[in-house]
């Protein structure tokens, strides 16, 4: 590893080397004024100095003196140019250093690790490398560490144990390095706050991830402008919806409209056998329970509100499919609540049911499964724009027939050839991950969230573009779960749907869910017409351009 690196790597605590701590002077840098002045003393004190011992030395070689016989005056010179060459060696030496040494920065600047760019987070103190002389451990964490590494403490006890998050991680995370002989030098530890997710979003933390946010927009939606903010490491992408954004916004902004909003959960219960399972079957789809159901379902959260059940059936076993509105809330925690009423009132009527699992699959979560492509789960959300003509050519730099042609071969044949389940679209979870990731939402639901069929069809004669995304699973919350970590509520907030709306429970998840069908629509847009023109590839090298094999990220 390089010294610089290092260097880097020490953290705001380390003491920097005293070259580090001198001003960095570089040719155009503007000095301040006192220095100027100084240096100019100097420069002179060294000029005036050195022509008066010139003068001297030649008139005592002209006249045969002895050159060491010096008087008070050449000795005042001598003084002065030994003076001011330390002082001008020292100023502009240790600057010509750096400027060799920053010669060769280059790359590390243009990766954003050189000269002005921000300093790299400082990890974990404990766990620096030897060379980085880690801060000493105080005795007693010691021996937490080494009971953790034995076994005799068991590591997700600490935080309860020690009542401090951060102190549990830091210990958790020397006894991991201990154990595993791994240093984890990259992954900070500081500067999060443990305690923000203990007990709602991670067990076990050690550290975390971090992952650049870029912003796409303005998104005219619904003739508002929005700035969707994106949570990725995929060169080109944040860009490329930008570029959508543009010719949408262009073209007099996307329409959106939301079907439906109810997630779902399945729970699934064996009778004795298939007739009995259909009579339970017959009680929960008879209209006149209905009402019984929901008083039953409802009365565990102020905002899940039963809207259906739809049962399937495979043998004996019963899969009974729930869907419930649930507010600004995602919902899984809540409907499942009170599914669990439900089953609960059930079993009162049927003693005979044996409840398998409060999950049977046919909800479905986080698998790709034809019910939530059919059925819809969560928000189901169709988003529509007229792209003009002009714009087409001028921002998309491709042709109406052209998109219209590569949507029908691509996105609709080609998916079908591929037996797609939802996927008749370019690159929706592109999108759809990137937001959700930013906005505190479950990453894992990008499955049935990134359902999507893309629509392009020539209108007004040839000339402009209809398109359209139709998602019928976008699976989002505003509130609960990740969203109300503080960079993700932040991304929320830049959005405008932070937290619980008041007013109307469910608007800002609505919102939201909006917000990823429009991005989507921008995202399928800009993707179909850099595929139309040619450009990909290009475009991915200018952005991407530490991919190196492209197959990688054309969708
Ligand atoms: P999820 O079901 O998505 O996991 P949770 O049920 O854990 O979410 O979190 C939602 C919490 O937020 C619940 O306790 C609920 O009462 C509360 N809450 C407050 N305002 C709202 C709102 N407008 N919509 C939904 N939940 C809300």
């Amino acid at each position: 590893m390089d010294a610089r690196r290092k260097l880097g790597q020490q953290g705001a605590a380390a003491v920097p080397p005293a070259a580090a701590r001198l001003p960095r002077v570089q040719a155009g840098d503007a000095l301040p004024l006192p220095i100027r002045h100084t240096n100019l003393i100097f420069s002179a004190l060294f000029a005036v100095s050195l022509a008066y011992l010139m003068r001297r030395w030649r008139e005592k070689i002209r006249s045969s003196t002895p050159l060491h016989a010096v008087g008070l005056a050449e000795m005042l010179a001598i003084f002065g140019l030994i003076a001011s060459l330390i002082y001008l060696l020292s100023f502009f030496g240790i600057a010509f250093v750096q400027s060799i040494v920053s010669s060769s920065d280059e790359d590390e600047d243009f990766l954003g690790v050189g000269a002005g760019a921000p300093a790299p987070p400082a990890p974990c103190a404990l766990l620096g490398s030897p060379a980085a002389a880690p801060e000493k451990m105080p005795e007693e964490d010691e021996e937490i560490v080494a009971a953790v590494v034995a076994g005799k403490i068991p590591s997700y006890v600490l935080e309860t144990r020690l009542g401090d998050c951060r102190r549990a991680a830091g210990i958790r995370r020397e006894a991991v390095r201990r154990i595993t002989g791994r240093e984890i030098e990259g992954l900070p530890l500081d500067g999060f706050d443990y305690s923000s997710v203990l007990g709602q979003c991670i067990e076990l933390p050690v550290g975390y991830v971090q992952l650049p946010v870029g912003v796409a927009g303005p998104l005219l939606l619904d003739g508002q402008r929005y700035y969707v903010p994106m949570a990725t490491t995929e060169g080109c992408l944040v860009a490329s919806t930008n570029r959508g954004c543009k010719a949408i916004a262009e073209s007099g902004g996307a329409t959106s409209v939301v079907l439906r909003d109810g997630m779902t959960r399945a729970p699934v219960a064996r009778l004795p056998t298939a007739r009995r399972a259909a009579e339970v079957r017959a009680f929960l789809e008879d209209p006149d329970n209905f009402e019984t159901l929901s008083m039953v379902f409802n009365r565990s959260s102020r905002f899940a509100r039963l809207q259906g059940v739809q049962c399937a059936m495979a043998g004996r076993n019963l899969y009974m499919r729930f869907t419930s509105s649930t507010g600004d809330a995602m919902g899984m925690n809540m409907i499942s609540k009170g599914v669990q009423n439900v089953l609960d009132f059930l079993q009162d009527d049927f003693p005979d049911m044996d409840v398998i699992s409060i999950s049977g699959n046919f909800c479905s979560d986080k698998k790709p499964a034809a019910v939530n492509w059919i059925e819809g789960r969560g928000k189901s959300v169709v988003c529509e724009a007229v792209i003009k003509e002009e714009v087409v050519k001028k921002v998309l730099k491709t042709d109406v027939q052209s998109l219209v042609e590569l949507n029908t071969i691509k996105n609709l044949a080609g998916s079908a050839i591929a037996g797609a389940l939802g996927g008749f679209n370019a690159h929706a979870s592109n999108i759809v991950t990137a937001i959700f990731i930013a906005t505190g939402q479950d990453p894992a639901q990008n499955v049935e969230s990134s359902h999507c069929i893309t629509m392009l069809e020539p209108i007004n004669d040839g000339k402009d573009l209809h398109i359209s995304v139709t998602m019928p699973s976008i699976e989002v919350g505003t509130v609960g779960g990740g969203t109300q970590l503080a960079s993700q509520s932040a991304c929320l907030d830049l959005l405008g749907v932070k937290g619980a709306n008041r007013e109307s429970p469910g608007s800002n998840a609505r919102l939201l869910a909006t917000v990823v069908a429009g991005g989507v629509l921008a995202g399928e847009l800009s993707l179909l017409s850099a595929l139309a023109s040619g450009q990909l590839v290009k475009s991915h090298m200018k952005y991407n351009r530490s991919s190196k094999d492209m197959s990688k990220i054309v969708p």
